[in-house]
């Protein structure tokens, strides 16, 4: 069996709107199909860490935004709170990065919704039963979702080698709590030196896992079952998390929490093959582009529109003085990683298949 990819090239016809192309391939790839009447769309995306500017335009968004309402959709633009200390880890400071990036409804004509609330705890517990995730803590807003949109820009990623549509799902729809389960094998512990005694971890610990002497707080591994819910509430970035999974069980864990999103829901997946940047847009930098751009594809299977992502961007040249790859150009950025394992095990999990047909739409 192979599924469906449409693509659509970038180099268009003088006067042709790059935006038009990409409502061209989506109702081409068939998101007219969708009963969108009276339904929440998640257009799950990422606003882009402030000082990043390889993460997609709200342009895009804003056409895509138009089409679910055409629709009769209620299209809302949503990402979860990031585990990682910067701009994006509660819902205030991820609206402001949104807001500055363009993310606002002037700029897009729908409103923004940080998917798991203020502090990243606001998650809902999808079982899966699979073999790393039994039951995947996702953001509660994008589980409530009745439609899932996802609009990913393909890029590199120090630790996952690849980001495309699994990894948006996936790792961006997990609440903080999620994130640590995909990242982590371990257990969080606490930094003395920025704990303030505010006693707050200790009472959103279920495990009774924390203790406090001399008002600092102390995590006892033993009790500890690594839910995670004490990074969201201390405001104080004093607990941390072991960024210790290897990188063929972070994509396998990855597409297990794709999986959840998409589960029993329709689900649509546009990514874009632009701005290749060889790191992740959770950066708040961006190097050069490693290809020249290249389009837009869409599908409704994300492991099939991943793979022919990555097949595209491999028979393209690195350009930029990035070294050649020899076809395989996400390991030669990011050699300890296992871009295709998150792929493999989509596959393997009833995700989508990695065959696909592509079809190009003019
Ligand atoms: S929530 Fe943070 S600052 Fe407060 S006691 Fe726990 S670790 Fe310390
Ligand atoms: S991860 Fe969960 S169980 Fe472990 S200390 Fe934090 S809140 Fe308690």
């Amino acid at each position: 069996m192979e599924s469906k990819v449409y693509f659509t090239s970038m180099k268009i016809s003088h006067h042709e709107s790059l935006l038009d192309r990409l409502e061209k391939l989506t109702k081409a790839a068939g998101i007219e199909q969708i009963d969108f009447q009276n339904k929440f769309v998640a257009i799950k995306i990422h606003f882009g860490e402030p000082g990043n500017l390889a993460y997609l335009r709200p342009n895009y968004a804003r056409r895509i935004v138009s089409i679910v309402k055409s629709l009769g959709g209620k299209p809302f633009l949503t990402d979860c709170n990031t585990l990682y200390v910067g701009r994006r880890k509660n819902a205030l400071d991820h609206l402001s990065s949104a807001f500055e990036n363009g993310y606002n409804y002037f700029q897009t004509d729908c409103h923004t919704i940080i998917a798991d609330g203020l502090r990243g705890t606001d998650e809902a517990e999808i079982v899966i039963n699979k073999e790393f995730v039994k039951s995947a803590k996702i953001g509660r807003a994008i589980a409530d979702a009745d439609i899932i949109i996802s609009m990913s820009h393909v890029k590199g990623h120090g630790l996952a080698g690849f980001g495309g549509a699994l990894k948006n799902l996936g790792m961006g729809s997990g609440s903080r709590a999620g994130k640590h389960e995909m990242h982590s094998s371990g257990k969080p512990f606490i930094r003395e030196d920025k704990c303030k005694g505010c006693m707050m971890c200790i009472k959103n610990c279920a495990a009774g896992a924390i203790t406090m002497t001399d008002k600092k707080s102390k995590i006892n591994p033993d009790l500890c079952v690594g839910c995670g819910r004490c990074i969201g509430v201390c405001s104080f970035d004093a607990i941390r998390v072991d960024w210790n999974e290897s990188s063929v069980n972070l994509n396998k864990k990855i597409a297990e929490y794709a999986f959840a999103v998409v589960l029993d829901k329709p689900a649509f997946h546009i990514n874009f093959i632009i701005d290749v940047s060889p790191d992740c847009d959770c950066d708040a930098t961006n190097n050069v582009p490693i290809i020249a751009n290249i389009g837009f594809l869409a599908s409704f299977d994300p492991v099939a529109l991943d793979k022919a992502s990555v097949d595209l961007i491999n028979q393209a040249p690195m350009i930029n003085g990035y070294e050649d790859s020899k076809n395989n150009h996400f390991t030669a950025l990011n050699p300890n990683t296992t871009w295709d394992a998150g792929l493999k095990h989509g596959e393997k999990i009833g995700l989508g298949t990695m065959n696909y047909q592509l079809i190009e739409v003019k």
